[in-house]
Order: C-alpha cells, then structure tokens, then sequence
C-alpha cells in the first residue's frame, strides 16, 4: 500500500474531496495547506494575517512560509504512519524543499495522482463548492450537498462558500496553477511517480475503486 501520497490537480479538481476520502479511509494523515491557512487566518494568527492577502486575491502564499507550516505538519507523529498532502507541493522550489525534509526523515514519495479534468468543468465546480467551517468537509451545492443544507453530516458545522471562490480569484487561481503547478506533472513523471486519475463527475464508487487501485497496489 502506498503510504506517502501527493494530490496534484487544478482549483476544483476534486484533490480535497479524494484526499479526505482516502486519508479516512486508510488511516492517513490528511494535510492540506489551504486548510491549514484558513485555520490560521480563522484564528487571526501571526501568520494568518501575514498569508491572508495572498489568499484573498488567488495568489500564491510565499513558498518559505508555506515549506515552514508543512514540516511542521509531517513532524507529527501521525504523520510517520503516512500521509496525504493535498495542495502541496504547488511549485517546483516546494517539491524540492519537500524531497529534503523527507529524506531527513528516511522517507519518500510513493505515488503523485493527478487529478485530471477538463478546464471548463473546473469553474463550475468551484463555485457550486461548498464547505465545512469546522471540520473543512467538502461540499458542492449541484452535486453533493449535506442532508441538512447547511449543516455539516460529519460535525454539525457550518457549510459555506469559501471567500476565495468569486469567479475573479478562481480565474487568477487557474493561471497560478498553469504557471507554477502544472511544471510538477512533468517534474514526477520524470521521477516516475505520477499516475493520472481522470475526475469528471462526483465521486461514486466506479471512481472510489479506480482510486483505490492505485493506493492500495503495487502498479502505479
Ligand atoms: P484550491 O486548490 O481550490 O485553489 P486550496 O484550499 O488548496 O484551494 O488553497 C487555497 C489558497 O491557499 C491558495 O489559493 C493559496 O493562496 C494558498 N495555498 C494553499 N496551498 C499552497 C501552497 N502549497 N503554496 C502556496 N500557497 C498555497
Ligand atoms: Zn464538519
């Protein structure tokens, strides 16, 4: 079973709905920046307010900030029984700075899947998404919404619109990701890590296996 796993993939790509289900599922660490920078900002942490206007209009947090708040996640001790990273690394400098923290501790990546999805289908979906203010729970208001609207079926938080979903911050987000993202693809295939994972609909169990396939064999 592949323990160390990266979610590449575009804004609404689904990397946060797969990440989650399969850190559950196998008892992964899951670690998403951007959840972790919305609880900061939540918080009105130090850092929150340093990372709160980058956030705001769809750019890029520093990478040194970013490397800093992800070693301290994988230092866990959770984290040593294996992990999802979701939205890390988003640049080949974070990639790099990620190779040199594992290999401190003995470890590598064992699989980067890439979330691969038309680009007109990405929109859309960003701004149908919803979320839980809680737990960070993802939700979409076409095709996945909680049983109580509104309410999060996992912890009873609030489900809302992330502030950084407007249709001029996803625009920017998406050329973010073909300038500094889309350059990893090819970075982990060289390395021979990557496999591709086609995302067009909600997740069913069709994809679920798929999915799993990948994790829990051997192949990539
Ligand atoms: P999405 O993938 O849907 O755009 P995320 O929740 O992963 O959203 O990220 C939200 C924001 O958090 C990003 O637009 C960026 O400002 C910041 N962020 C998250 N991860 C990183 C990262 N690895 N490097 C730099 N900034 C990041
Ligand atoms: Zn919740």
């Amino acid at each position: 079973m592949k323990r160390r796993i990266i979610m590449l993939g575009a804004p609404g790509s689904g990397k946060g709905t797969w990440s989650k289900i399969i850190s559950d599922a196998r008892k992964l660490t899951h670690i998403a920046t951007g959840d972790l920078f919305r609880r900061e900002l939540a918080a009105e942490t130090p850092l929150g307010l340093e990372v709160k206007s980058y956030m705001e209009r769809g750019a890029l947090v520093p990478d040194e900030l970013t490397i800093r708040l992800v070693e301290k996640a994988l230092t866990g001790e959770n984290a040593a029984l294996g992990f999802v990273l979701d939205g890390f690394p988003r640049t080949i400098p974070q990639a790099e700075a990620l190779e040199a923290i594992l290999a401190k501790h003995g470890w590598k990546i064992d699989a980067v899947v890439d979330l691969a999805i038309e680009e007109d289908v990405l929109i859309g979906r960003t701004l149908a998404r919803l979320v839980c203010s809680g737990c960070g729970q993802p939700y979409n208001a076409v095709s996945m919404q909680p049983a109580v609207e509104g309410v999060c079926d996992r912890c009873g938080g609030e489900v809302v619109r992330r502030g950084d979903d407007t249709e001029e911050t996803i625009k920017k987000r998406m050329e973010t990701y073909h300038a500094n993202t889309a350059p990893l693809i090819d970075y982990y295939r060289e390395r021979d890590l990557l496999v591709t994972f086609s995302n067009e609909g909600p997740p069913n169990e069709e994809t679920r296996d798929l999915l799993f396939a990948i994790i829990d064999g051997d192949k990539r």
